[in-house]
């Protein structure tokens, strides 16, 4: 039986729906999901990869040859659309507005999103993984000083968890019980 207090937070929630985004990832670099949430309802997802029709890079096996990451090339640009940047455009593509939305990460925005974030109007930004440090971290927090968006880092209890694994993605999930 699912009691109320199985039920994952709001936070777990999105998380996870984050992560399930991030299970579709085309670049090699590591995968990332982006859940925009408005209300509480999702509005779009994102998850990052190379622009919609072109050669995915986990299809050629490579992001350039001989390069395993999008981002491990000091001269060539990222062939990767990432993941905020794809859910922001794609709320754009169906005429949704993300103004006042959230978005929740698998991982901290890089300067370019959180920029983008930003100017989409996204107020709240949830994520799981670290990844600005030394003088991008300053850039951001200036953001944040400036009172133009909020960051939390949010994680998905270990109970919540495996009991979406166990009980969720590994079996059939609705089945009744006797
Ligand atoms: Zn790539
Ligand atoms: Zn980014």
């Amino acid at each position: 039986m699912v009691c109320d207090d199985q039920r994952p937070t709001w936070d777990e929630y999105f998380l996870m729906l984050a992560k399930l985004a991030a299970t579709r990832s085309t670049c090699l670099a590591f995968p990332v999901g982006a859940v925009i949430v408005k209300n509480k309802q999702v509005v779009a997802t994102g998850y990052n990869g190379s622009p919609s029709g072109s050669a995915h890079c986990t299809t050629q096996g490579y992001c350039y040859p001989g390069l395993s990451s999008c981002d491990a090339s000091k001269t060539l640009p990222s062939r990767a659309v990432h993941a905020e940047a794809n859910a922001i455009a794609q709320a754009a593509k169906h005429g949704i507005s993300t103004d006042g939305a959230s978005i929740y990460v698998t991982l901290e925005p890089c300067l370019s999103c959180l920029k983008l974030i930003i100017s989409a109007g996204i107020k709240e930004v949830f994520y799981e993984t670290v990844f600005n440090v030394g003088e991008k971290a300053l850039v951001r927090d200036s953001f944040v000083d400036e009172g133009l968006v909020i960051l939390k880092q949010v994680t998905v209890s270990e109970t919540t968890a495996k009991r979406a694994s166990d009980l969720f993605l590994l079996f059939s999930t609705s089945v009744m019980k006797a």
